[in-house]
């Protein structure tokens, strides 16, 4: 949690930098985390889904994805939201979907 204050500073320095990469659950790529999507898992109308969090302020676990249609089909795919949220259950993308349409 620490690492937290760090990353969000957007320093150049190269240890600082290499804390702030993150893995996309879709297409796996590493990536530095300002460019990649924050998803955590949150109810939506009654139906756990993997839900967008732009701003990086929901708490819990989080997974990254590019913001982009062909690394949610891929994550979709191989089930990478449930996997990567813990959720234990399979998870509606419908909201990363929407976003991901609204921002298009
Ligand atoms: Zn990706």
């Amino acid at each position: 949690m620490a690492l937290r204050g760090l990353c969000s500073t957007r320093q150049v320095d190269v240890v600082t930098a290499r804390m702030c990469i993150r893995m996309c659950i879709g297409c796996r790529e590493r990536e530095d985390r300002s460019v990649l999507l924050r998803v955590v898992a949150a109810e939506v109308g009654g139906v756990l889904s993997a839900v967008p969090d732009p701003d990086r302020r929901q708490p819990g676990r989080g997974a990254s994805l590019h913001p982009r249609q062909h690394c949610l089909d891929l994550a979709e795919r191989r089930r990478a939201f449930s996997r990567a949220l813990r959720s234990g259950v399979p998870l509606a993308s419908e909201p990363v979907r929407e976003y991901l349409a609204g921002r298009a």
